[in-house]
């Protein structure tokens, strides 16, 4: 998702934006994690720049209060869409159910939840998601392996309890909305196109969202990382490898060969 910042309230808030995204309009942040990166995983190409608490454990990291308060306070006419992500993975926050309710209930608007899949395993974190308008999972490994590699995942996090998941996710009762796999691509991980096609097809997603790091990473993580940084924006900056144009056509035509599922490519 491309975002650029529009107006920001001063952090640290729960609640950050809109943002512009051009899929999503003015996208509006919620953050349930902001106090800290939290995550559990470490992925080599992490916009917030760095994770600092690498973890496989939920809990309640800022009181629903505090974030319904934040909401309260923005001016819902300005916004299109409610995203959670934030300063990590979003589903380790133990009141996502509530605030994605809330969000529906009181202010009426779609929301988009980008998660990394980790713990859509767990029926009761499927539940919370419930009544998300899109849930966005995150699948760029075929193997083990390579999970470790990009992913970075804390102990005990395996592919296949992803997939599982995910697969789960998508046939909860109840859920409506609309679920997609983003799928990063690094040169390292191009050859594992058949088999990440294999697995796509497996899951039957509605769409995949083909990607590339074309954002460059801050080196340290700050709060104002999660709204996304560009060029220029901040000292040291790391440019990632990307696969190419070329490339992402290739991986592209694997995926339509291999699976009926819609492609919206970087590209
Ligand atoms: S899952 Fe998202 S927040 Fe977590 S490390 Fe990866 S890119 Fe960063």
């Amino acid at each position: 998702m491309s975002l650029e910042p529009v107006c920001s309230p001063a952090p640290p808030s729960p609640v950050y934006g809109p943002v512009r995204s051009w899929r999503y309009g003015r996208s509006l942040g919620v953050d349930l994690l902001f106090q800290d990166s939290i995550c559990s995983f470490d992925c080599v190409y992490c916009q917030l720049g760095r994770i600092n608490r690498v973890v496989d454990r939920q809990e309640v990291f800022v009181p629903t209060a505090r974030v319904l308060d934040a909401l309260g306070r923005v001016a819902m006419d300005e916004v299109d869409w409610v995203t959670f992500s934030g300063n990590g993975e979003p589903t380790l926050a133990l009141n996502i159910g509530e605030v994605l309710e809330a969000v529906r209930e009181r202010h009426g608007k779609p929301t988009l939840v980008l998660t990394n899949s980790t713990w859509l395993f767990d029926a009761a974190t499927r539940a919370r998601l419930r009544s998300a308008a899109v849930i966005d999972c995150k699948l760029d490994a075929a193997t083990d392996a390579t999970l470790r590699r990009v992913n970075r995942p804390a102990p005990g996090i395996t592919l296949e309890r992803i997939i599982t998941g995910i697969q789960a996710m998508r046939r909860e009762p109840g859920f409506a909305g609309k679920l997609a796999l983003q799928c990063m691509f690094l040169p390292a991980t191009v050859g594992e196109a058949r088999a990440l096609a294999d697995l796509i097809a497996r899951i039957g997603p509605d769409e995949v969202q083909l990607n590339t790091p074309r954002r460059p990473k801050p080196r340290a993580w700050e709060v104002a990382n999660r709204a996304g940084v560009r060029d220029g924006e901040q000292e040291g900056l790391v440019r990632l490898a990307t696969i190419t144009r070329e490339q992402a056509a290739e991986i592209e035509g694997v995926l339509r060969e291999r699976t009926d599922v819609p492609i919206l490519s970087v590209y």
